[in-house]
C-alpha cells in the first residue's frame, strides 16, 4: 500500500496584494512544479482549524496531524520542550523562556545580545536552585531555552514573567482564571525568576561578558506557559509510522509530542538559508521507509512575516524549482499544502484558508491546474479542515477503518 507524504509550505499562503496587481504572492509566482500537480490532483482550500481562527504553526501542525488542538493545546511550552529532547510527563508545565538582560528590574535587551558561548554552564546553575520542587531547564539555540516544572496539581493559565518588549520592568505572574493550581504555577515561575538573578548575575560568564562590555544573561524570562498534554501516538491512533523532516524546533517537538521520529538533514535551518534540494532529497528516500512523512519548509513565512511579497515570490519559485523529482514518486500519495497563511500585508499569520493539493493514485483529478488559494478553491476537495487531511489520505491509500459494519 502507497505511503502518504505531507508538504507543509509554512505561511506560504497570502492575500491579494496591492503592489502585485492585486494577486497573491503563490499567484504571480513561476511554479510549474507546483502547477503540474494541481492539474495532476485534487485540490481544495482548508481551513487548518475552522474559518477566521488563525492557527500558529504548533497548533497549525497539530490539526493536520488529526489532533484537535482545542483539546491537546494549553500553550506553546511543552511543544519546544518536546523539540529540545527533553523528558516530561502528561501534567507536567513547560515554558519557553529566554536568557535576558536586566538592569535595576527593567529588561534591556530580551535576547541579552543574542548570546552565543555559555549558556549550558548558566543552565547547570539555573538546574541547581532550590525550587522546592523538580524542575528542569535546557539551553536552547543561542538566547532561548525551556523550563519544565516537574510536578503535578499545576495550572498553565498564568500571566508571562517576560514583558514582551524592551526597556519595560519584569512582569510578576499571576492567574489569569482563578485556581489554586494556576496560583501554584504562577508561585513557583515568579520564585524561580528571582533565583534565576541571584544565580546569574555573579556568573562566571556574565563576569566576562560585562568585561566584554556584551550585555550579561542575568535573568530567565518565561513565557508560553502550556500543560504537558496526554497525545496518543499516530500508531496508536491511526495504526501508521509517521516521520518528519522539520527546521524548526517547535514543528519537530509537535511531531515529536505525535510519536514520529524526526529525521535530520544536514542544511535544513528552518531559515532562508535553508537546502531545498537536500530537503527534498532526503524525502524522496525517506517516504519509502514510513507510512506518514511531514516535511515543513518554513521560509515563505518569515517572508510573511517580514511583508516582503517580492521576496517572498522569489522564495516560492526556489522551492518550486526542486519540487521536480516528486513526479516520480508514483507510488505516494502527496498532500501539498501550508499550516497556515502570513500575508504580507498583514505581516503575521492569519486565518484566511490554504490552498491543498492532494496527488496519487485514485484522486479525482479535478480541472484546477495551478496551485494557488483562487485557483485550488475551484476544486473537487472544496473546502475542508487541518483534521480531515489524514483522514482522506489514509482513504486514498487504502488505510482508513470502517467506521460501522
Ligand atoms: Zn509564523
Amino acid at each position: 500500500m502507497a505511503n502518504m507524504m505531507i508538504l507543509i509550505f509554512d505561511g506560504i499562503s497570502d492575500r491579494p496584494v496591492k503592489d502585485l496587481d492585486y494577486k497573491t504572492p503563490l499567484e504571480v509566482a513561476e511554479t510549474p512544479n507546483l502547477d503540474s500537480a494541481a492539474e495532476r490532483g485534487i485540490n481544495g482550500i482548508m481551513d487548518t482549524i475552522k474559518p477566521g481562527v488563525i492557527p500558529g504553526s504548533d497548533t497549525g501542525h497539530l490539526a493536520i496531524l488529526g489532533y484537535d488542538p482545542y483539546e491537546v493545546y494549553t500553550g506553546r511550552g511543552p511543544f519546544e520542550a518536546a523539540g529540545l529532547d527533553m523528558d516530561m510527563e502528561p501534567g507536567h508545565v513547560a515554558f519557553r523562556c529566554n536568557f535576558s538582560t536586566l538592569e535595576d528590574d527593567i529588561v534591556v535587551d530580551r535576547r541579552a545580545g543574542r548570546i552565543k558561548e555559555g549558556t549550558d554552564r548558566l543552565a547547570k546553575v539555573l538546574n541547581e536552585i532550590e525550587l522546592g520542587v523538580d524542575f528542569l531547564f535546557k539551553e536552547g539555540v543561542e538566547h532561548r531555552g525551556v523550563l519544565i516544572i516537574k510536578d503535578s496539581d499545576l495550572g498553565a493559565k498564568v500571566s508571562d514573567v517576560d514583558p514582551h518588549m524592551e526597556n519595560a520592568s519584569l512582569h510578576t505572574s499571576s492567574p489569569i482564571i482563578k485556581g489554586a493550581e494556576n496560583e501554584r504555577t504562577s508561585q513557583l515561575i515568579n520564585k524561580f525568576t528571582e533565583m534565576s538573578i541571584d544565580v546569574l548575575s555573579k556568573h562566571p560568564v556574565n563576569l566576562e561578558r560585562e568585561e566584554k562590555g556584551l550585555p550579561p544573561a542575568n535573568v530567565v524570562l518565561s513565557r508560553g506557559a502550556g500543560v504537558v498534554p496526554v497525545m496518543d501516538s499516530l500508531m496508536e491512533r491511526a495504526n501508521i509510522h509517521g516521520a518528519a523532516i522539520a527546521g524548526i524546533p517547535l514543528v519537530r517537538g509537535v511531531c515529536k509530542m505525535a510519536g514520529m521520529d524526526i529525521i535530520s538533514v544536514e542544511g535544513a535551518t528552518g531559515g532562508l538559508d535553508t537546502d531545498i534540494e537536500a530537503i527534498i532529497d532526503s524525502s524522496v528516500s525517506e517516504v519509502q521507509k514510513h507510512d506518514l512523512l511531514i516535511v515543513n519548509i518554513k521560509g515563505p513565512d518569515l517572508l510573511g512575516h517580514d511583508g516582503d511579497a517580492e521576496a517572498k515570490v522569489d522564495f516560492i519559485e526556489k522551492i518550486d524549482s526542486k519540487l521536480g523529482v516528486l513526479e516520480k514518486l508514483e507510488d505516494v500519495c502527496i498532500a501539498y499544502t501550508s499550516d497556515h497563511s502570513t500575508p504580507v500585508t498583514v505581516n503575521n499569520h492569519s486565518g484566511d484558508p490554504v490552498p491543498i493539493t492532494i496527488t496519487g493514485e485514485g484522486v479525482r483529478k479535478d480541472r484546477v491546474s495551478s496551485f494557488d488559494e483562487r485557483s485550488c478553491g475551484q476544486g473537487g476537495l472544496a473546502r475542508i479542515r487541518g483534521t480531515d487531511v489524514l483522514n482522506i489520505m489514509l482513504d486514498l491509500v487504502n488505510k482508513a477503518e470502517k467506521f460501522g459494519a
